[in-house]
């Protein structure tokens, strides 16, 4: 009896041990502007978007956290010193907005950048935050991506498209480019997964009396052609050039741009509603310079809820600004 009682204490504290001092065992993938992330294979959701500050990707607390191994029940935020504590069982880490002070089991780490804080939530430095946890953390610069993994281990897999797409002037579209399957709206074909949101975004707006209709959708390169044809023969080559975009750098062309139809209301209406279904107003007037495009109230570009939020908190008005500043920096 007294052996097995010993027994038992044994395998309690064996266990009890390896509990208290688990080493990393988690593989993340996080990649700058897409609100999925991977952890251990299987996709998970944020409400937010990982972004890139000062070289740095910050990623908000609750997913770097559960990257590395911390629940929910752990992670505390003190409001009153801005002051976020992961406290696992063997390890406490604090870190305070605006201070690159990491506390680490008590001991002081400098770090290069400070945690951030966008419209209320809080963004930790992945790397900062992954070494404290002992995880190997790597980035991939053609996804974007950071790859967060056990010293020794095979790297996870990044993503294989970067998670914004940009199509303006300067950014053609590669030779080979195919669009995401496409889907039929009203007759047009739109990408698939803009075609739920679509039909959100005019729902509303019938529901609020709002008149809207739907004029362009997925475009190929054959009909783009066609498009800025028509308006260099309309407004000669120069004019047309800031009216209609050359074959290969259209967003038409991969099926996450509308052309929307109606009366001047229903313009401002979209303008002040649409990032609410993960749409953005791609030609604002006064971005001229930016977009390289005249003002055009009825063009929208799909770039999902998390992106078009985190646009319209921060009053961004681009997304070439949001890129420059959030995703290429
Ligand atoms: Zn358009």
């Amino acid at each position: 009896m007294r052996k097995i009682l010993i027994s038992l204490l044994t395998l309690f504290l064996i266990t009890f041990y390896t509990q208290a001092y688990t080493s990393p065992e988690n593989k993340a993938v996080f990649q700058l502007g897409n609100d999925k992330f991977t952890l251990n294979n299987q996709e998970q959701s944020m409400d937010t978007i990982p972004i890139v500050k000062s070289s740095r990707v910050f990623v908000p607390i609750r997913y770097i956290a559960y990257a590395c191994g911390i629940d929910d029940k752990d992670i505390l935020w003190d409001m009153s010193t801005q002051t976020v504590t992961l406290n696992s069982n063997n390890k406490r880490l604090s870190a305070k907005v605006g201070s690159k002070q990491l506390v680490n089991n008590g001991h002081v780490v400098d770090m290069d950048v400070a945690p951030v804080m966008i419209n209320d939530r809080v963004f930790l430095p992945a790397r900062w935050i992954a070494e404290a946890y002992n995880y190997k953390i790597e980035w991939d610069q053609a996804s974007k991506s950071i790859l967060i993994y056990p010293r020794g281990n095979i790297k996870p897999h990044p993503p294989e498209q970067p998670a914004v797409l940009l199509v303006n002037k300067t950014h053609r579209l590669p030779d080979d480019y195919h669009p995401d399957p496409l889907d039929n709206y009203n007759g047009y074909q739109v990408s698939k997964s803009m075609n739920y949101p679509l039909q959100a975004l005019f729902t509303a707006a019938d529901e609020q009396s709002i008149n809207l209709g739907i004029n362009s959708g997925y475009r190929d390169v054959e009909s783009q052609q066609q498009i800025f044809n028509e308006r260099v023969s309309q407004l000669g080559l120069q004019e047309a050039k800031s009216a209609a975009a050359l074959p290969g750098y259209s967003e038409h062309q991969t099926g996450l741009a509308v052309d929307l139809e109606g009366d001047s209301n229903a313009y401002s209406w979209l303008k002040a509603n649409c990032w609410s279904y993960g749409f953005i107003l791609r030609y604002p007037k006064g971005g001229e310079e930016i977009t390289g495009y005249s003002y055009e109230p009825w063009h929208f570009r799909y770039v999902g809820i998390p992106i078009a939020s985190f646009m319209h908190a921060n009053n961004i008005q681009t997304l070439e600004e949001f890129i420059d500043t959030y995703i290429s920096d």
